[in-house]
């Protein structure tokens, strides 16, 4: 890898785009690709890669227009100022500018672990994980429309009443069909306003070649991440929180974020203000990368939760961590157009998965290990954005023990938490 030249230079992670109009005189007007799995690719197999950073590549596009691509739209700058996803499934942007990071690879410091922390990454379990992934996967399909969608948001929602939650089902529309999101409450105990903070996953999965009623097994889009939900909300219905803690499974995603979008417009003003941190996972199970690596999705307003994850990270993971301030193609989109801070954790992509929307997309291309550590960052962040407030009053100058053979001391006086 030759440095960066400012001015010059685009960042991908660890990989550097060299914007050279005379090889781009020979190959063709390099653009930059945001894609989905490698749905790019697959369309496009002719199309020349220039960069390839999984989820965001640097193509040339030749002299002919694709379909959903207008040339004139990249060279107006147009198609940005829309921002208006053309293609469900990509988007080409013009290229940025000189200097441009598109990719982030943040140096987060580890901190220590808190023992609410502790606790609570001791408590996450792979065999309860691997338990409701397995059960997802299992299902022909979790088509929106489908009967299987139906028994999935029937496991998820007897799991979380299981863990406390208090659960409702509100009805969603998928085109001319109809569909479900599965929420499930849990209160905190703060006193005074108490803000809420969210955790998202789609539960729908899509056969995109096959149609409605062909297999889609959705093991890693997005059986993991929907796997992930209810394994955090069991360990964080442990103890009690400061704000209110809600998790959504949203339906038709894989149609056009359709869950999310009538979720977030069905919101009062009051309760939109509320949202401290919207976590949405999508994928977050297969393995692209040689180090396990973390991809955080946000946009500026979720600057401080980028931070908060990548700390997170740091602490409790040997995750690689990259981030990308370029929002695109899950539920943390809508919320984002709506002004709440949200943010995407979804699998690192040197080669991003290709067979998701597919039949192919089944359980033994999911490594339970990588996902097992984008849910420790996880919840080693929402104990920050939660607030862990006491079980009960205990003494001040308390000696509190944790965990086993360690002894820390604490200052826990009347006030706290
Ligand atoms: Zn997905």
């Amino acid at each position: 890898m030759t440095g960066p030249q400012v001015g010059s230079a685009i960042r991908f992670g660890d990989q550097v785009f060299q914007w050279d109009e005379a090889a781009a005189a020979r190959t063709g007007r390099p653009v930059l690709v945001t894609q989905v799995g490698r749905s790019f690719q697959q369309q496009h197999p002719d199309v020349p890669v220039l960069l390839d950073h999984g989820r965001h590549l640097v193509v040339a596009l030749p002299d002919l227009e694709l379909p959903h691509v207008q040339l004139t739209d990249l060279e107006q700058g147009t198609a940005e100022a829309e921002a208006v996803p053309v293609h469900p499934d990509w988007r080409v942007d013009p290229m940025p500018e000189g200097g441009t990071v598109v990719v982030h690879r943040p140096e987060a410091a580890a901190r220590a672990i808190d023992p609410v922390t502790a606790e609570l990454l001791d408590a996450l379990s792979r065999e309860s994980f691997e338990g409701t992934l397995g059960f997802l996967a299992g299902l022909p399909t979790r088509h929106s429309l489908s009967a299987g969608f139906r028994e999935a948001a029937d496991h998820m929602a007897a799991l979380l009443t299981d863990r406390g939650y208090a659960v409702s089902r509100p009805a969603i529309t998928v085109g001319s069909g109809s569909s479900s999101n599965v929420i499930g409450d849990l209160a905190g105990s703060g006193e005074g306003p108490r803000g809420v903070v969210l955790i998202t996953a789609h539960l729908d999965s899509i056969n995109l070649p096959g149609g409605p009623s062909a297999p889609a097994p959705g093991a890693d889009d997005n059986g993991s991440g929907s796997a992930g939900v209810p394994e955090m909300a069991r360990v964080l219905s442990g103890r009690p929180w400061r704000h209110d803690l809600r998790v959504i499974l949203f339906g038709g995603e894989e149609e056009g974020l359709h869950g999310s979008r009538q979720y977030v417009r069905g919101l009062p003003g009051a309760e939109r203000a509320r949202i401290r941190a919207v976590l949405n996972l999508d994928m977050v199970g297969s393995l692209n990368t040689a180090a396990p690596t973390v991809l955080l999705e946000g946009a500026p307003r979720s600057a401080a939760l980028i931070n908060d994850l990548a700390t997170a990270a740091a602490t409790a993971t040997g995750l690689t961590v990259e981030t990308s301030l370029n929002p695109f193609a899950s539920d943390h989109v809508p919320f984002l157009d709506a002004g709440i801070p949200a943010v995407l954790t979804i699998e690192g992509a040197d080669s991003a998965n290709g067979n998701i929307h597919s039949a192919n997309d089944t359980l033994d291309t999911v490594d339970p290990a990588l996902a097992m550590e984008i849910l420790r960052m996880d919840v080693a962040a929402l104990v920050g954005w939660l607030e862990p407030v006491d079980a009960a009053p205990r003494p001040a100058g308390s000696v509190v023990s944790w965990g086993p053979g360690r002894l820390d001391v604490f200052g826990i006086g009347a006030g706290s938490g």
